[in-house]
């Protein structure tokens, strides 16, 4: 036992050093072991730590000071990465993001074909090829995450299940790791998002929730830089809240779930009723053609996606609540006339007690937030 909290407390102080070099770098050695309230041997024990993982470098600075010259740190911004992946339907994103959590690379590839294999494949090329371009060694990338739709068991990180692209309890985790021998972490993609706007908030936000409206429609919570999970992950899957018990079947086995009225697949079905539009950018047009049918359909969806913020934010008291998704970010009409609608449909105690603002990560959110997730699990779980 006492072996034990001597490891967690060595483990601890080093995280506490990284971050206090990521904080206030260029720092001095004395300053570190001042901060810490450490001795001298330690706070150079540690930094000797960091800078043999190239985690940290030296850096001449000139502060005029009189005296003995010190040596200052900075993090090694430009010596290590991390990779974020977004794995979706419509392809790969895959970001390379450096220790100071700036990305500095980013790429969109379709996919060849949905099948596990295939992906893992895709992206072992596509990180071959980052390396290659930015002349990478394999221990220059200390880990990669994946984010993706669906239920995502995360230790192991096994795909339980993902509608989009249908795959059913699914290794993901091991398999990646298998073929590219790195750290390797899997996660839904609406909670990396929340991870991304959670850096980007404003100071002061301590409970932001994100709501994604596209082909499915889901939430994500992060309270106090903690993402809300629930037992098994699945916490804020809004879109199989169930709204009418006499509504449209979802594919889930239930009738009347929230995401049947607005996500994408179930507003082109119910448009192929009256016209066979093949993209919500054709339904949108119909509605500027004066088409009452198809506005009828959108302000449909348009009021329950109101409902899913109203719904949200009873159910978790956030300050900020983040709208994104395809059906926010790529139509414009959407997302004005949804915050048009939204007020009137908020709960009369909650009003006042938060801000909706439109995604500020965009499309980079998935895979920052994944590359930061891998950051903080190398930094809480690997660093030694
Ligand atoms: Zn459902």
């Amino acid at each position: 036992m006492e072996v034990k909290n001597h490891n967690f407390l060595k483990h601890e102080n080093v995280r506490l050093v990284l971050k206090l070099i990521s904080d206030h770098g260029p720092i001095s050695r004395a300053e570190i072991s001042k901060y810490m309230k450490m001795s001298a041997t330690s706070a150079s024990r540690i930094v000797a730590l960091l800078s043999e993982k190239h985690l940290i470098e030296e850096v001449a600075l000139d502060r005029q000071q009189v005296g003995r010259k010190a040596n200052y740190f900075t993090l090694n911004k430009n010596g290590i990465y991390f990779i974020g992946v977004e794995l979706d339907v419509f392809g790969l994103r895959i970001g390379l993001m450096n220790f100071d959590e700036e990305m500095i690379f980013k790429k969109t590839v379709a996919l060849k074909e949905p099948l596990p294999e295939l992906v893992i494949q895709q992206i072992k090329e596509e990180i071959m090829m980052i390396k290659k371009q930015f002349q990478l060694a394999d221990n220059h990338i200390l880990g990669l995450c994946v984010g993706l739709p669906g239920i995502i068991e995360p230790e192991e990180g096994i795909v339980e299940f993902s509608v989009q692209l249908q795959w059913k309890n699914y290794p993901l985790k091991e398999k990646i790791q298998e073929q590219l021998g790195i750290p390797v972490q899997v996660d839904n993609e609406l909670k990396m998002k929340a991870i991304s706007e959670y850096k980007l908030a404003d100071d002061g936000v301590e409970h932001l929730a994100v709501i994604g409206f596209g082909s499915g429609v889901g939430s994500a919570l992060i309270s106090h830089n903690e993402i809300n999970r629930g037992k098994s992950n699945f916490a804020g899957e809004i879109g199989h809240t169930i709204v009418d018990p006499n509504g449209t079947y979802c594919p889930c086995g239930n009738f009347g779930c929230l995401q049947t009225y607005i996500a994408e697949p179930f507003l082109l079905n119910e448009a192929a009723k009256v016209k066979n539009v093949a993209t919500i950018t054709e339904l949108i047009n119909e509605i500027e053609k004066g088409e009452v049918w198809a506005k009828n359909l959108v302000d449909k969806a348009i009021k329950y996606a109101a409902i899913a913020i109203n719904n949200t934010v009873c159910s978790y008291n956030p300050d900020v609540v983040i709208l994104s998704g395809s059906l926010i970010e790529n139509h414009p009409y959407i997302q004005k006339e949804l915050l048009k609608e939204y007020p009137s449909t908020i709960w009369n105690l909650a009003h006042g007690t938060f801000d909706v603002q439109i995604t500020n990560s965009k499309d980079e959110g998935i895979i920052l937030g994944a590359a930061i997730h891998m950051k903080n699990y190398f930094i809480d779980h690997i660093i030694l």
